[in-house]
């Protein structure tokens, strides 16, 4: 995982200094070149912002990434200044549900709010990525939909029928009877039937899966009672199914996992974690010896207090009151509530340790929709720098999910998918909230409103 964004930035270092005009001549379509001017540049990759850049972006991908004196724009490009701003990868949000809406309801509503009618599902993912995306948000990770509809939101991204974030869709939840997700979708038993839902996924078009691993159970009268320890909702031979037969299609598994069922998905060999909550330092060293990350999901944890998705559609102007009515929200939250206080300052500790050992921290709003920079913020309070919490939210959350060779980064051969900060992020994270210009693709989708 770390080697990974290594190579990539070795590669990009070469190549900020060679622009390959040979290759980019020959290619068979003529396709748009634009120049993107950076007063700053922050690549993505953990390197501090470098001030006066230059990124070439012809069609859909960047071409060449270094100073301005050394990059030359090519005759007819179209130039974007963004000379007072700071420019960045677009966040990469690596733990996304598209069609959820989490409010005060219980969760096993919000799951069960998934099987409503398709249209109505398309009608909130077409609201609820626009919302991403106006938030800086240019890739998501989905980490369980229902009815394949996170496919085919993503191809009509992708046409260009509807604005949003490139979308990396993970097909149907897959999940066992008594385990967590949709009812609909908690059917899976027995290795081969985890072979067969893995096959049918795969076959509509997911690029990776997540398998929901529970130590307790997620529903009806033993809601909540934990299995015997070292136990989940899965056996063994299901999770070893699971993965091998991602494995063999060659694509990703990553996991829904807290405590020690983190252990029994790494041991399994899924590719990342999802929550990696009660982490211990056991665990800690176990998810670094197998080059594991885990995405954390902090705001989420509002959802029984949350009741604001009115104010969002029908009040807000802009993603910064959206910001500031999620802060508002979590503030109230913490003052009334002296236990979860406690447990923020816990998981705080148990963030700022895994960053200490060298564990991958990636981030994800799983369905609080726009709160990329929120999931920023708490990394700072957990001690990140504001530059580590850059990083976490575009190269390390690429790296982490297995997405860094398209996008997290600003380099040459990558998606450009790019924004600009009016402020520094890198000095003061709630800068993030002032997003400026917003580019997926090499298509700039700058000046989307809520209404
Ligand atoms: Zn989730």
């Amino acid at each position: 995982m770390r080697t990974r964004l290594t190579t990539l930035l070795t590669a990009a270092l070469a190549a900020a200094s060679a622009v390959p005009a040979a290759a980019a001549a020959a290619a068979a379509t003529v396709q748009e070149v634009t120049a993107i001017r950076a007063g700053r540049l922050i690549d993505g990759s953990g390197a501090t912002a470098r001030d006066d850049q230059v990124i070439i972006v012809r069609g859909e991908r960047i071409e060449a990434v270094g100073d301005a004196s050394a990059v030359s724009i090519p005759a007819g490009a179209r130039v974007v200044d963004l000379s007072g701003y700071t420019v960045m990868p677009g966040i990469v949000d690596a733990h996304a549900h598209l069609s959820i809406r989490p409010d005060i309801r219980t969760l096993q509503g919000q799951l069960e709010g998934m099987e409503q009618h398709d249209a109505m599902q398309m009608a909130r993912i077409v609201r609820n990525i626009r919302v991403q995306l106006m938030s800086g948000v240019t890739s998501v990770y989905v980490v369980g939909e229902v009815h394949y509809n996170d496919i085919q939101a993503s191809q009509a991204v992708a046409e260009g029928v509807l604005p949003g974030p490139r979308i990396y869709p993970s097909g149907n939840f897959i999940s066992t009877t008594a385990g967590h997700g949709p009812a609909e979708y908690r059917t899976t038993n027995g290795p081969w039937e985890m072979r067969t839902f893995v096959r049918q996924n795969y076959e509509m078009g997911a690029h990776h899966m997540k398998l929901t691993i529970t130590d307790r159970a997620r529903v009806g009268p033993n809601n909540g009672t934990p299995y015997a320890p070292g136990e989940s909702n899965y056996t063994r031979e299901e999770i070893d199914a699971a993965v091998n037969e991602l494995h063999r299609l060659g694509i990703e598994a990553t996991a829904h996992a807290n405590g020690e069922s983190i252990r029994l998905a790494v041991e399994a060999g899924v590719n990342s974690i999802q929550h990696g909550g009660n982490l211990n330092e056991d665990l800690m060293d176990l998810m670094l010896s197998h080059d594991v990350g885990f995405v954390n999901t902090y705001t989420i944890g509002y959802q029984s207090v949350f009741n604001e998705w009115g104010f969002l559609d029908n009040e807000a102007g802009n993603i910064r009151d959206w910001l500031e009515r999620g802060r508002k929200v979590h503030e109230r939250a913490l003052a009334e509530n002296e236990s979860r206080a406690q447990r923020r300052l816990d998981r705080l500790g148990q963030l700022r340790r895994s960053k200490e050992k060298g564990v991958g921290v990636g981030i994800g709003t799983d369905s609080m929709h726009g709160f990329m920079p929120l999931e920023m913020e708490n990394l700072v309070a957990a001690g990140f720098t504001p530059l580590e919490a850059i990083t976490a939210a575009t190269g390390l959350n690429a790296e982490i999910v297995g997405l860094d060779d398209e996008v997290g980064t600003i380099a040459a051969g990558l998606f450009a998918d790019i924004i600009a900060i009016d402020g520094r992020p890198d000095e003061d994270i709630r800068d993030m909230g002032n997003v400026a210009f917003i580019m997926v693709g090499g298509r700039n989708q700058t000046g989307l409103s809520f209404r």
